[in-house]
Formats: structure tokens, sequence, C-alpha cells
């Protein structure tokens, strides 16, 4: 792993996985407000992050942390559930509940 960071140029002993993401200098504001006020930016953003690839530490930081706004291609509720609107991505997010155990309220 060392190796790998120090071919792409990455300092091992600062690295983070942010340091990859595919969002990284990006206006943070298309993943909160902006991606809730209007679906065709929600569904842009997570276009990048289906081929990011740090979607699931991204993923993850959401979960433990109880993140608010699109972390690793889901909306996020500030509480450790995923949340959808859209038809096929609520059965989706319903299915991802159930597994990291969260309520469906
Ligand atoms: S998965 Fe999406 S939100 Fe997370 S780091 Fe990658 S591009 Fe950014």
């Amino acid at each position: 792993m060392n190796e790998l960071l120090k071919q792409l140029n990455l300092d091992p002993d600062s690295f983070a996985w942010q340091d990859i993401a595919l969002c990284k200098g990006h206006d943070t504001e298309l993943f909160f407000d902006r991606a809730e006020a209007d679906q065709v930016i929600a569904d842009q953003v997570k276009s990048m992050c289906d081929v990011c690839p740090v979607r699931n530490a991204c993923f993850m930081q959401a979960r433990e942390n109880r993140e608010q706004g699109i972390w690793g291609k889901y909306n996020w509720d500030g509480k450790g559930k995923v949340t959808e609107e859209k038809i096929n991505d609520h059965d989706e997010a319903v299915r991802i509940n159930q597994l990291l155990g969260a309520n469906d309220e």
C-alpha cells in the first residue's frame, strides 16, 4: 500500500481516503443543499460517487459519524439512516438500513 501511495505521489504517513476522493475540490454544497433542492444535481453527484475509489470509506464515515447529505452515493439523515425519495432508490435504502440495523421509521 505504501509503495502504491508513493507512486501516486501521496505521502503514506499523512494519507487520508479523502485525498483521492473524486469530489475533492468540488463545491461541497453540491452534496448538501444544492442536491436537496435539485434532483438533477443529486443524480449527477451520485453518478460521481458510483465510480469513486473511496466510496466504501465515505459510506462508513457517514454511518459512523451520523453525517447528513450525500455520502457514498446515498442521502443520509444525520442519524445514521439512509433516506431516498426516488422509488427504486427508496427500496435500496430500506434494504441498506435493514443491513445497518437502522430503524425504518
Ligand atoms: S463517494 Fe461520493 S461523496 Fe464520497 S468521496 Fe466519493 S465522490 Fe465524494
